[in-house]
């Protein structure tokens, strides 16, 4: 029998030296490891929505009756509702098991071993971390102080061997929009250009209605996010109809299941109520900007998501991060090239907030 490190020496050497993307975990994990009772936990970790999904939604998932059939793997209903939803027709639209199956499907479509990525931290790591699996290199070209990208000097990296640019706008973790016109100028160029909106309903800003008009222009959404299905995971991608016909030859072909499907048709036919919680979670945020503002020794960062980056200007952004910690309150931190001592705030319900302020007013 072949030894378990022979196994090891078939994997691809290139995985062997990947270094793993750092998730976020679950509520009852933390819990347990700060012993702290689950229903104390706040968690502002994961730009999720504390609001949760519609009643509606619940009971449409308690009431469907065929889960034990696969689901359409055209996603035909799917689509159609995204269509309804983003306006555009759905030959554009292809789902996915989140937005982050699409990055991955996107980059598989493309991406042969040597190729390169475009990724502009600091960004969302997820781009980098496909671009790794796929055998591609990531070119990182970094963001300027202020977070915003330069399409002039991303253009100029773009080379014969440049497949794709990522741009998250609203980024995350900064929260900043990139301005139409560069990714016009980027769109003026020999790679695929993905626009990943992942918070796109907290800024009220789009690019969809530009994808029928550039061959290179994709555009990805979720419903982890505004619509608070992260745990179903399902996004979905906005692309050339012609990309549409090869991403659906080569994805999983039950990618999304009954469940997500479910949802999604209902969460928006129950528009109203997400509405709601957007608006609810876009006042908190400029509440907690405010309150955070406060504090002499955060510098918060405007945004158009549903969290806050906050640059700690003392230095204890780690022992901060751990006190919270220890309270039960859970915050990304980041101590990186671009993002030295920096805290990311989810934005929670009015009364997380002022767990969180209180918390850390007491703290320096
Ligand atoms: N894009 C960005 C910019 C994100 O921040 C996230 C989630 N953290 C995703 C995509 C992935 O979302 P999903 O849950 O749809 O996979």
């Amino acid at each position: 029998m072949i030894s378990p490190e022979n196994v090891e020496q078939l994997i691809r050497p290139e995985l062997k030296a990947m270094k793993a993307y750092t998730p976020i975990e679950p509520t009852d994990v933390l819990s347990q490891r700060m012993e702290v009772p689950a229903e104390k936990v706040i968690k502002l970790d994961g730009n999720e929505n504390p609001y949760g999904c519609s009643v509606r939604v619940k009971q449409a998932l308690a009431d469907y009756r065929y889960y034990h059939l696969y689901p359409d793997p055209e996603q035909r209903e799917l689509r159609k509702a995204l269509a309804e939803y983003t306006g555009l027709s759905s030959k554009y639209i292809i789902a996915g098991s989140g937005s982050d199956e699409l990055i991955d499907l996107v980059l598989r479509l493309f991406v042969e071993p040597g190729d390169k990525v475009i990724n502009c931290p600091p960004t969302f790591g997820m781009y980098p971390f496909s671009t790794d699996v796929c055998g591609g290199k990531t070119v990182n070209i970094p963001r300027e102080p202020d977070f915003s990208i330069n399409a002039t000097t991303i253009r100029k990296a773009v080379d014969r061997r440049t497949k794709a640019i990522f741009i998250a706008s609203p980024n995350n973790p900064s929260g900043d929009l990139t301005p139409e016109s560069q990714v016009l100028q980027l769109l003026d160029s020999a790679a695929i250009v993905i626009i990943d909106e992942a918070y796109s309903e907290f800024s009220g800003v789009t690019l969809a209605r530009l994808v029928p008009r550039h061959s290179n222009l994709v555009v990805l959404r979720t419903f982890s996010k505004w619509a608070g299905l992260a745990g179903l995971r399902v996004g979905y991608g906005i692309f050339p109809p012609n990309l549409v016909k090869y991403l659906m030859r080569i994805k999983q072909p039950y990618n999304v299941n009954s469940a997500a499907q479910v949802a999604v048709l209902e969460s928006l036919k129950d528009i109203g109520y997400l509405r709601g919680t957007i608006k609810a979670i876009v006042d908190e945020r400029e509440r907690l900007f405010t309150e955070l503002g406060k504090l002499d020794w955060l510098k918060v960062h405007p945004s158009q998501a549903n969290f806050l980056l906050c640059s700690v200007l003392n230095g204890k952004a780690k022992t901060i991060h751990q006190g919270l910690q220890s309270k039960g309150i859970f915050v990304r931190y980041f101590d990186t090239l671009q993002l030295k001592d920096c805290l990311r705030i989810s934005v929670g319900k009015p009364e997380h907030t002022d767990v969180l302020i209180a918390a850390l007013r007491e703290m320096c």
